[in-house]
Parts: C-alpha cells; sequence; structure tokens
C-alpha cells in the first residue's frame, strides 16, 4: 500500500479477496483504471481483483458495481463510521 509520510493515501479502496469471484466489473467500471486481475487465485479459484496501490479518487463505482457484499469498502480520508461525509 502506497503511503504519504508513513500514513495511507486516502482516498483508497481495498478488495477481500476471499469475497470476490472474479467478475472484474470493478475492474472495468473504474475511471481511473487503478484496479487489476490477480495473477493469484482465491480458495474458490477465482482470479480476484485487487487495488494496484494509488491513484483511487473516491468515485465509489467499484463499489456499486461489484455484486459482492462486503468485497469491496473505499474509504475516504474523512469517513467515520456512522457519520455522513
Ligand atoms: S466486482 Fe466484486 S466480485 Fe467482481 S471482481 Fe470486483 S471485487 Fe470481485
Ligand atoms: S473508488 Fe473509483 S477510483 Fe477508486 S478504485 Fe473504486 S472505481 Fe477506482
Amino acid at each position: 500500500m502506497e503511503t504519504v509520510n508513513g500514513e495511507r493515501e486516502y482516498p483508497f479502496c481495498e478488495i477481500d479477496p476471499e469475497e470476490c469471484k472474479g467478475c472484474h466489473l470493478c475492474v472495468s467500471s473504474c475511471p481511473a483504471e487503478v484496479l487489476e486481475v490477480s495473477d493469484n487465485l482465491n480458495s474458490k479459484g477465482f482470479h480476484y481483483a485487487e487495488y494496484k496501490g494509488s491513484g483511487c479518487i473516491g468515485c465509489g463505482f467499484c463499489f456499486y458495481m461489484c455484486p459482492e457484499p462486503g468485497a469491496i469498502t473505499v474509504y475516504l480520508k474523512d469517513y467515520e463510521p456512522g457519520k455522513a461525509v
């Protein structure tokens, strides 16, 4: 993960490999082209999607395109659980 002064660079996207079913809708929907298909397989045999590590603009397209609840989380700089941003 890319860091700035030792801290994570916001916004960023996180994908849980085990929740991913390898449809790659997120990869094709990302306007910043910062998602890619991993060479690795998860335990179900899917080539999961992964974040390249920088360049996310926090648009959330990947989150809304993903059919698997919980597979993708997009972290925005000022996000706090339960607080609207
Ligand atoms: S859209 Fe969701 S299930 Fe499909 S590849 Fe991306 S993270 Fe995996
Ligand atoms: S939030 Fe937008 S820019 Fe960031 S990884 Fe998802 S689709 Fe790409």
